[in-house]
């Protein structure tokens, strides 16, 4: 039994300016990331920038969760605190931003070189965002989910990168994580069907190094077992007959 919610025309509505403000505070919070920074200061500026949207966090609260988005540095996955580290030269960042606008949420994140990253790190940053980028297509109605699941492992796979494991994506709707699990690794042809008016949140999280994964004593922060880099891209998408539909990207420039 399939318990995936489909979203009517008028949740779609809010589905989309859930989106498009999830996409306009991680856009500002990224344009934050520099040497010198601290990821507190990050944090508090979203909790700002989501006042002024007339938004709130979907994350702060969330199972006990103490902040307003998730930032992760470097060897940290994902579920990273904001607090008084200070950005250097060189780190990647990782903004993970989830808001609630109108009972909707949107979640969406992205990986920001502070400055500039080593070239293995770049690599494996702009592998990333071109593999979500790659799947975000598997998603329309009739396919199988495993198809999409599929794609993130085996593209990841072959430039040698680490998919992990124990944290996936989601649907994603009036609730912060809705059926379907959406893991970033899977068999062609497994899992539900996709139908038209899911709503979905893609986000491969890939490693430079060994899948494996811990967490630390915070009882939050995601990071990798090696202490290489890790990077995440997300977006939530609709799924429709044909095309899917970003769901978290920036308002057209008019
Ligand atoms: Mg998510």
């Amino acid at each position: 039994m399939s318990s995936i919610p489909i979203k009517s025309p008028a949740d779609i509505v809010k589905m989309r300016a859930a989106g498009r403000t999830a996409a306009i505070v991680l856009d500002r919070l990224a344009k934050l990331v520099a040497p010198g920074v601290t990821t507190g200061e990050i944090d508090r500026a979203a909790g700002e920038f989501m006042a002024e949207l007339g938004c709130r966090s979907a994350f702060l609260g969330y199972r006990g969760f103490p902040a307003q988005t998730c930032i992760s540095v470097n060897e940290e996955v994902v579920h990273g605190i904001g607090g008084a580290r200070r950005l250097a030269y060189g780190d990647l960042v990782k903004i993970d931003t989830g808001i609630i606008l109108d009972g909707w949420i949107g979640d969406t994140a992205t990986s920001v070189p502070c400055g500039a990253v080593d070239p293995e790190t770049e690599r494996l940053c702009i592998a990333t965002k071109r593999i979500l980028e790659g799947a975000i297509p598997f998603a329309v109605a009739g396919r199988r989910l495993g198809d999409l699941s599929n794609y993130i492992e085996t593209e990841a796979v072959k430039l040698g990168l680490g998919v992990v494991r124990e944290f996936v994506g989601h649907g994603v709707g009036r609730k912060l994580h809705e059926e379907p699990q959406i893991p970033n690794y899977g068999r062609k042809g497994s899992g539900p069907k996709l139908k038209a008016g899911m709503t979905l949140a893609i986000e491969p999280m890939i490693n430079l190094g060994v899948e494996k994964v811990r967490i630390l004593e915070d009882g939050w922060t995601v990071v990798t077992e090696d202490g290489k880099p890790s990077a995440h891209f997300e977006h939530t998408i609709l799924v429709t007959e044909n095309e899917p539909k970003v769901l978290t990207c920036l308002p057209p420039i008019a």
